[in-house]
């Protein structure tokens, strides 16, 4: 068994020693990590198709080539990110200079899910290292080829005594979280965001909650329906419907909704063939217990599209559902499969008053022409993210902070904000001691100062 505390405290020691502060090295720590998903392409796209069935194009665009790609726009900004950052220096502390820099935090943990075991503890891990901390990594369990082949690969290729992978479930997580962490960075679900929140209260330690939820798609008539249907099967499907981004459920416009029904079902022939099981292309629920869980939610409803499944072979087809209500058993929960159920609506305010009866989503996808309705979803609605025209890949785009709100999650990360989230941004004040102009605020106060300090604050609104 491993011993957690020593492996916290010797991360600890190596933070304090300075192991990762210089930027050089951490640059170095990035190239190689991206030398070892280079390197070893083959073995983790293998890993990830024992794990999850995943084809390795979808592996390329999904896990290795999204992790490769954040390092490459890391490495050739981080310089750039840390650069002290000059902030305006008000009249009544002047002459002086300010200042706001990054400084690493600590010791971090990061905790991640199973669903993306490569790039949901990668992406964070890259940032933990830009920002110049030692990290704990404790991959997921639930994928646990993928998890093997990271505590195999990862001592070989980094500074063991920057990273250190821990792996394990429940048990080891839970010691680990009575560890005093400078931040925690969870990505799965909410109830474990609960466990994990609570045990970062002991050491006052901050936590990023990248959580999940029932992302909705709102579609109207005034889009074209063919590419809508592929675009929303593609993100649905993808994965086997296991992605947090993934539309949830639809809201489709009534006079059009049997009409796109028939196209998603055009589209799921058109990826996956006349039977999914035999596609290459198409993934496989992650274990018995989410297999079970998932064609509970299929038992009386009434399948347009797909609704087989087969437990030996935890195969569920692409599946659209209808005759769905609001108070459906899929509509109760984070489906987090490939079970798509589609609820016809009058318009957009009929979709607006369904959303925000359910949490706060981690995405609202709508496919409308309508600039009206674009507005309104925008302003009438509150999601981690809105994605006009194409489900999920607002991920993609660096600049965009990637997160929840309210029940999907707290903090945001990718790009700058990953190292934005694993530093302290410590203020800076530096003033010359000559001339004394503080002798101002000094005592005794006369009616003379009394008039000037409240002219100087004036100046500072
Ligand atoms: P999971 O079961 O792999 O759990 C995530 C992590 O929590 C694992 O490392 C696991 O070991 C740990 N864990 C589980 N039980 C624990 C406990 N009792 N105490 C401490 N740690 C524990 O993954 P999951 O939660 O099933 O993942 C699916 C969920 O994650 C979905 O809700 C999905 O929407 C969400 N998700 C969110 C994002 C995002 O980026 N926002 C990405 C992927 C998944």
């Amino acid at each position: 068994m491993v011993d957690i505390e020593t492996v916290v405290g010797d991360l600890r020691d190596s933070f304090r020693s300075g192991s990762n502060r210089p930027v050089a090295k951490r640059l170095e720590q990035l190239a190689r990590l991206r030398a070892l998903l280079v390197d070893n392409g083959a073995v983790v796209e293998a890993a990830l198709a024992k794990d999850l069935g995943k084809n390795a194009a979808e592996s390329q665009l999904t896990e290795i080539g999204v992790v490769v790609a954040e390092i490459d726009h890391t490495v050739r900004h981080l310089r750039r990110w840390l650069r002290p950052h000059a902030v305006r220096t008000p009249l009544i502390v002047a002459p002086a200079s300010s200042r706001v820099i990054r400084e690493p935090l600590g010791v971090v943990l990061i905790i991640a899910p199973w669903n993306y075991p490569i790039q949901l503890t990668l992406v964070p891990l890259i940032g933990a290292l830009a920002a110049g901390n030692t990290v704990v990594l404790k991959p997921s369990e639930l994928a646990p080829a993928t998890s093997e082949l990271l505590a195999t690969l990862i001592p070989v290729y980094l500074d063991p005594r920057v990273v250190a992978v821990v792996e394990g479930g429940v048990d080891e997580t839970t010691r680990l979280l009575a560890e005093r962490f400078d931040h925690i960075f969870y990505t799965g679900n909410g109830r474990v965001g609960r466990i994990v929140m609570s045990a970062a209260v002991a050491h006052l330690t901050p936590v990023t909650l990248e959580l999940g939820g029932k992302s909705p798609v709102y579609v109207d008539s005034t889009v074209d329906l063919r590419v809508a249907a592929r675009r929303v099967a593609w993100g649905k499907f993808m994965n086997a419907g296991q992605t947090c981004v993934a539309p949830d459920y639809l809201l489709v416009e009534s006079s059009v909704h049997a009409r796109f029904v028939e196209l998603l079902g055009e589209a799921v022939e058109e990826f996956y063939g006349r039977d999914p099981r035999e596609s290459g292309s198409y993934g496989r629920i992650v274990n018995d217990a989410q297999f079970d869980r998932l064609v509970g939610l299929l038992r009386d409803e009434n399948a347009a599209v797909g609704g087989g499944s087969d437990r030996d072979d935890r195969y569920i087809a692409p599946t659209v559902l209808v005759g769905v209500t609001t108070g459906s058993p899929s509509m109760r929960e984070e489906i987090f499969g490939p079970i798509l159920p589609t609820i016809p609506v009058s318009g957009v305010e009929e979709a607006i008053r369904i959303i925000n009866a359910g949490d706060k989503p981690l995405a609202l996808y709508a496919f409308t022409s309508s600039k009206r309705a674009r507005q309104k979803l925008l302003r009438e609605t509150s999601s981690g993210a809105v994605a006009f025209g194409i489900p999920s890949m607002h991920l993609l785009v660096d600049g965009l902070p990637f997160g929840g709100v309210g029940e999907s999650g707290t903090g945001a990360y990718h790009g700058e904000r990953s190292v934005a989230v694993f530093s302290h941004e410590k203020a800076v004040l530096d003033k010359p001691l000559k001339p004394d102009t503080a002798a101002l605020v000094y005592p005794p106060f006369s009616d003379r100062k009394y008039r000037l300090i409240r002219g100087l604050l004036a100046r500072l609104r």
